[in-house]
Formats: C-alpha cells, sequence, structure tokens
C-alpha cells in the first residue's frame, strides 16, 4: 500500500513539473513515505531524518508521509524541528495543496485526518514496473489486532467504488500490463461498508475477470475471517485470479490467538484451510506469523511450529513481535526476551525454508505459466519472472519475451529462485 501510494505522490509532483531524481544531494525535495508496521521501520526513518538535521549539506524541504507521519502526528515536528511538512495516509490527496502553503507561508505544515475521503486520483500514479501494478481497492482496517497500528494510521475501512476499480484496470489492460494486485489492509472485507453497492469482493473479481489484457489478478492481504466460500469458488472457477491466497495465521495457540485479538480460533481457521483445499486443490498458502507474543510459552509457541509443518506454508512473513506505541499490546509487558524470540524465529524460518525447498524439489520437471517481468538483476543473461503461485524463476531468452506469459519447464533451483528452460 505504501508503495503504491508513493507512486501516487511521484505522479501528482510529475504533473507539478517536478522530476524524479535518486541522489540525495541535488533534490529540492526529500519526501519519505514512511511504514509504521515495526520498530526497525521506525527506527530506520528516524535515524536518517536526524543525520539530515545536522547535516550542513544544502537545505532541501523535507516531508514525511505515510503511517509513522499518522502514529507521531506533530511530536515529529518537536523531535525533527528541520521537517517542512507532515502528510498522514488519509491525505495524501493534499501533498500538493501543503506543497505550496510551505513554500508560500515558510512555515511548518500537517495533515493527519484520521479517516480516509474517497478522494485520492489513483489514475496519476506513475509506476515504474511496466508489466504489474498495484491497485487500490480498501483502505483502513476495522479488526482491531491487539499488536496493530494499522486501524490507528489508516483509519476503518474505506471501499473504493467498483466503476472506479474497473476504470483504472481496464485502462492498465490497455496500457499493457498483465497482472494486478489488488491491495487493502483486509481486502476480503471489500463492499461490506458499501451494502448498497451490492457488490463484495469476489463480485469484484467477476467483474475485473472480464477486463482485456489483464491476464492475472493476486489480492493482498486477506484476514481469515473474511475469506469465504464464494471467494474460494471464485478462484476455482476464474481463469485470472491465481491460486495464491495469503491467508495470516499469527499464532497457533487458541489463547494467544484471543490475546491478539484475531476473532478465530485455530479450528475455525484450519475449517477454512481446509474447504479452501478441497476447492482449490493446487492453491498455493501464504501466512504472516509473529513469534515471542507477550506471555506466548515454548507449549505455544510449538503449536506455531506444529501448525505450519501441517499446513505446508509457501510463502511466509514472519516476524519477531516488537511493540507497536498506541496499540492495546504496548501496555502489556513485552515479557519474552529477545533471545529467545530470536531463537524461535530462527526455527520457524528454516522450516519454512526446508517445506519451500521440497516444494521446489517436487516442481522440477514440471512445466509452468510464467509471467516475464524483466531481465534478472544479478545475471543479465537470464529472464526472471513468476508463476501463479508467486515463486521467482529465471530462465534464458529474448527480451521481446517480457510482458508475455510463457511455458517454462524447471530443471532446478537456486536458493529461493527456480532454474528453467522455456
Ligand atoms: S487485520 Fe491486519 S491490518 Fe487489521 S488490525 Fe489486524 S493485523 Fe492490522
Amino acid at each position: 500500500m505504501n508503495e503504491l501510494d508513493s507512486e501516487i505522490m511521484v505522479g501528482e509532483l510529475r504533473k507539478r513539473g517536478l522530476q524524479r531524481i535518486e541522489e540525495e544531494d541535488e533534490a529540492d525535495l526529500l519526501l519519505f513515505n514512511t511504514c509504521s508496521i515495526r520498530d526497525l521501520a521506525e527506527r530506520k526513518v528516524m535515524g536518517k531524518l536526524g543525520q539530515l538535521g545536522r547535516s550542513k549539506k544544502k537545505r532541501s524541504l523535507i516531508g514525511v508521509t505515510g503511517c509513522m507521519a499518522m502514529a507521531k502526528k506533530d511530536s515529529l515536528f518537536r523531535k525533527l524541528p528541520h521537517i517542512d511538512f507532515i502528510i498522514g495516509t488519509n491525505n495524501i490527496s493534499d501533498l500538493n495543496q501543503v506543497l505550496d502553503e510551505v513554500l508560500t507561508t515558510g512555515q511548518q505544515v500537517i495533515r493527519v485526518e484520521d479517516q480516509f475521503e474517497e478522494n485520492l486520483n489513483y489514475f496519476v500514479a506513475e509506476r515504474d514496473d511496466p508489466v504489474k501494478a498495484f491497485v487500490s481497492i480498501i483502505r483502513g482496517c476495522d479488526k482491531f489486532c491487539t499488536y496493530c497500528v494499522v486501524p490507528y494510521t489508516r483509519g476503518q475501512e474505506v471501499s473504493r467504488p467498483p466503476d472506479d476499480i474497473e476504470k483504472e484496470c481496464r485502462i492498465l489492460g490497455q496500457k499493457g500490463y498483465k497482472e494486478i494486485t489488488l491491495l487493502g489492509q483486509n481486502v476480503n472485507s471489500y463492499g461490506k461498508d458499501k451494502p448498497d453497492w451490492n457488490c463484495l469482493f469476489h463480485d469484484l473479481l467477476y467483474r475485473l475477470n472480464k477486463l482485456k489484457g489483464i491476464e492475472r489478478i493476486r489480492f493482498l492481504t486477506s484476514h481469515p475471517c473474511d475469506i469465504t466460500k464464494e471467494l474460494m469458488e471464485a478462484i476455482r472457477d476464474l481463469d485470472k485470479p491465481c491460486e495464491f491466497v495469503h491467508f495470516p495465521l499469527q499464532a497457533g495457540s487458541n489463547r494467544i490467538l484471543k490475546k491478539m485479538h484475531r476473532i478465530y480460533n485455530l479450528e475455525q481457521y484450519l475449517e477454512k484451510v481446509y474447504l479452501l483445499r478441497e476447492i482449490v486443490p493446487d492453491v498455493s498458502l501464504g501466512t504472516d506469523i509473529i513469534v515471542g507474543f507477550p506471555t506466548e510459552t515454548e507449549e505455544e509457541f510449538q503449536m506455531t511450529y506444529d501448525i505450519f509443518k501441517q499446513i505446508r506454508y509457501s510463502v511466509a512473513f514472519l516476524f519477531a513481535y516488537s511493540a507497536r506505541k498506541g496499540t492495546p499490546a504496548f501496555r502489556w509487558k513485552d515479557d519474552i526476551p529477545e533471545e529467545v524470540k530470536l531463537e524461535r524465529l530462527q526455527r520457524l524460518m528454516q522450516l519454512h525454508e526446508e517445506i519451500c525447498r521440497e516444494e521446489r524439489l517436487q516442481m522440477i520437471g514440471k512445466e509452468v505459466e510464467v509471467l516475464v517481468e524483466r531481465r534478472n538483476n544479478k545475471d543479465k543473461t537470464h529472464l526472471k519472472g513468476r508463476t501463479r503461485c508467486w515463486k521467482k524463476i529465471i530462465f534464458s531468452g529474448e527480451d521481446s519475451l517480457i510482458g508475455t506469459l510463457q511455458k517454462v519447464k524447471i530443471h532446478g533451483f537456486n536458493h529461493q529462485t527456480l532454474l528453467g528452460e522455456l
């Protein structure tokens, strides 16, 4: 979501006549679109902003946008007085107005409204990638997991009108984009805040599946409670939605799930996973897991480990818990020592790597559909793409294949990348 917000801001600034450059020292404006989901992300930006304040070099305008701007609001001005403006996640559409105000008054300006108004011009987004595009369909989250800042930094769920989404995707298809990723903090909630639209997430998939040019539809991210049977059937029945579902478990113990306020228990979660695998047998699953949540015992971590082993996730984002200010969990003692968190994280990462290795071994000799994305960065003789199930693959081929779907036969792998042949 932050990447897409950055693309929209780049597009807005481009319209204003600004040019994007990579050299920090030459910039008239430095824009930091920040993430707040983990402590480390915030510390990195705070460190960089502090360093700029101490620097004696030519002074650029400095703006801070995104989740950290929302979480810290005007306290950022107190800590970092050299910042010129702060724009929260719900005020990106005010960027040009804020810049005008800073330039004419020379004063610091802040815009951080709690609720998103559906007024963003998504059509200006300047995308680097010519093949795949992010498309926002819903912003905000109503779930209030006890560890998560998102409901406070992005506000309540606001769905984007389906006609607007369809129009953007149609234009993307006409421009040659082959894959769209529908974005939201919880895409499966799409349309629930606007019952009169009569368009839930699976209905939207049926509409977008008809668009010419677009060959693949992905979506991120899902809350298990809102993954419906209708959605599973849409994945089975439509040709464009990829057979990959991010199904974040977070923890394997019911006590921890309750403490996280995930609003499902393990049994309900597993029931949905089994149903999905019954309806879409070749589906791959992704997950997010937090280890070392306050009071997590070794036995409870072991439950997470065992479920992970049982479900065999293909993609996993694994994190050691870090307390986020402003969340309910911040008030609880962060009582799991860092070394214990890291040791649990290592064990889970190792398990994940073993599962992925076995998966890759089983794929050798198979032919898969690959969307060719670009030349491989490390080794320019190869092209790089992804399978429908989000596996990275490289193979030899001409530039003309970029942006096309190809059949590739897998003959091996190198670390996490599959190796294939056209
Ligand atoms: S559902 Fe996701 S975004 Fe929403 S509060 Fe929970 S973890 Fe955060």
